[in-house]
């Protein structure tokens, strides 16, 4: 039997709802349960494929093909759990399939409205494919009183009678900031959040609320008595200093026991929280450190880059140092030298991203990699940009280019029309629809016997996560591999170059793949591992 909770948000946005959820699950996990969970969003977007990273920060990329909120990345690195297309949904993809069933003539002449046809469409979405799963937590985006989460929110009220309110847990999180100028905490942003929930027929069974000072015990009773909730269930969530202390601090606030409670479940046996012990004495305790540059382009917003900064972060915990990011807008490379920002890293990483702008100083930070023996790893477009690097200076192609920044001579890298799946040919041109149409989610590469990535994974085969729309140019292979580049991965077909590698240097990698996306921190990805091991090592020659 699958129990639900039902995570909503108050007073302001960025309070770590995500976290809460991907936290409470590993804690869950932790006392032998089984989880999954799922975002709902409000907003109107169809998924957030099509936004740009700094309206929405990155993209996560499931292996199922769905581009979907951020917050299925923490989902997965705190559980492991896999995501898929079912677990995050928009109002967009809500309206539009009812819009689609209205036109088929499904709903019979009857006039169609938010209650009950969309809220009817949210509840069946959230408790869509649950088997064997012990409890399923569902998010709400955005903050209780936005006009456009109020259907998800009538949805979530109507599931607690539907589905019994014994199965059923309603978690808020709120903010309770502190007046410096009084010297004290505030606990009305909190009451009126709940009361705006209540307004909305849902009262919570726990209430988190976040602070930067400890809640005193008149202040948490006073939350609990304005807000009828239990004053053991008014739980504390101070800032602490890695995400991944999260999930026992929450255990310490008494968080999953609470939640237990709910469900009148047992409590009292500890949780086994030692993977949990063990990377957070890792992260605290490294035994070196490195500096390595991301060379991106959305370098102002970290969330653009959450998944990269976090299989960073892992590969560090694989290595025991600390991974110290410089951010760099690529940009800069073009009116000035590499050497004055890049000299003192001991590795380069640029990222994937789209467009021209800053593709040349992409590039010229691949050639400085390149030229002074600095580890380099390129992931979809930084690998696309490594192989135009490599195309004009190794092989000799001068005009070498992607096509992506308009029509070239050499296109080392083109626009991918056509493509196996595993549910057969995909077929794509320059005028296709921009949302939903790259090459998505998880496709398997073949390794070349010998080479650096094949040790690196201790395998030939492997499947990695993908979100593009050209391909480095297998015509070009036989050249750039004669000029000091092999092609070390492809696809089965042998018809899409996957990975690259320079055997003349200490690590210089390209990917098309996004392989921060199935980093975790008890199971750092390999490459992400290696390449931290790789920057070490650069470390002791500076
Ligand atoms: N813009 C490139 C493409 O579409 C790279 C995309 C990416 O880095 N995710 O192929």
């Amino acid at each position: 039997m699958t129990r639900f909770i039902f995570i909503t948000g108050g007073v302001v946005s960025s309070l770590g709802k995500g976290i809460l959820s991907a936290a409470l699950g590993a804690l869950l996990q932790s006392r032998g349960y089984t989880v999954r969970l799922r975002k709902l969003d409000p907003y109107l977007n169809i998924d957030p494929g099509t936004m740009s990273p700094y309206q929405h920060g990155e993209v996560y990329v499931t292996d199922d093909g769905a581009e979907t909120d951020l917050d299925l990345g923490h989902y997965e690195r705190f559980t492991g759990v896999p995501g898929a297309q079912s677990d995050n949904v928009t109002s967009g993809r809500i309206y539009s399939d009812i819009l689609a069933r209205e036109r088929r003539g499904d709903y019979l002449g009857g006039t169609v409205q938010v209650i009950p046809h969309v809220t009817d469409a949210i509840k069946a979405f959230t408790i869509n494919k649950t088997d064997g799963v012990d409890f399923l937590l569902a998010e709400v985006g955005g903050t209780v009183g936005d006009i456009e989460s109020l259907p998800f929110m009538e949805a979530l009220r109507q599931l607690g009678n539907d589905l019994g309110r014994r199965n059923v847990c309603y978690i808020h999180l709120t903010l309770v900031p502190y007046l410096r100028a009084a010297g004290e905490l505030k606990t009305k942003p909190t009451q009126h959040s709940v009361k705006e929930l209540r307004g909305i027929g849902i009262q919570p069974d726990v209430l988190v609320c976040r602070t930067e000072h400890l809640i005193p015990e008149g202040e948490r009773k006073k939350i609990a008595l304005f807000c009828n909730v239990a004053e053991s269930a008014v739980i504390q969530a101070m800032d602490v200093a890695s995400i991944y202390d999260v999930p026992m601090a929450y255990h310490r606030e008494g968080l999953d026991n609470e939640v237990l409670k709910v469900f009148g479940l047992d409590y009292q046996e500890e949780p086994d929280l030692s993977r949990w012990e063990t990377i957070s004495k890792r992260i605290h305790n490294p035994e070196g450190e490195v500096n390595i540059a991301v060379v991106g382009k959305y370098t102002g917003l970290k969330d653009a880059y959450k998944s990269l900064s976090e299989a960073l972060v892992h590969g560090g915990i694989s290595a025991n140092v600390k991974v110290n990011v410089e951010w760099i807008e690529s940009e800069v490379f073009e009116d000035e030298d590499c050497a004055a920002r890049l000299s003192h890293v001991n590795g380069i990483l640029v990222p994937g991203g789209f467009g021209q702008r800053g593709a040349e100083g992409k590039i010229a930070s691949a050639k400085f990699a390149r030229e002074r023996a600095v580890p380099y790893f390129g992931i979809c477009f930084g690998m696309q940009m490594a192989v135009i690097e490599a195309a004009r200076n190794l092989a000799g192609i001068e005009g070498a280019n992607s096509t992506e920044f308009g029509p070239c001579d050499e296109s080392i890298i083109g626009l991918l029309t056509e493509w196996e799946t595993t549910k057969g040919k995909e077929t794509r041109d320059a005028a296709s629809n921009k949302g939903g149409t790259m090459r998505l989610g998880a496709y398997p590469a073949e390794l070349t016997a010998g080479s650096q990535v094949a040790g690196i994974y201790d395998s030939r085969e492997i499947s990695e996560r993908h979100r593009h729309r050209y391909e480095v140019n297998v015509a070009y292979k036989d050249r750039l591999e004669k000029a000091g580049m092999i092609f070390s991965g492809m696809s089965p077909d042998g018809k899409l170059p996957e990975i690259i590698e320079i055997p003349d240097h200490p690590w210089f990698i390209g990917v098309q793949f996004h392989p921060e996306l199935k980093s975790r921190p008890f199971e750092p990805h390999p490459l992400f591992s290696s390449f931290i091991e790789a920057a070490v090592n650069q470390s002791r020659l500076v």
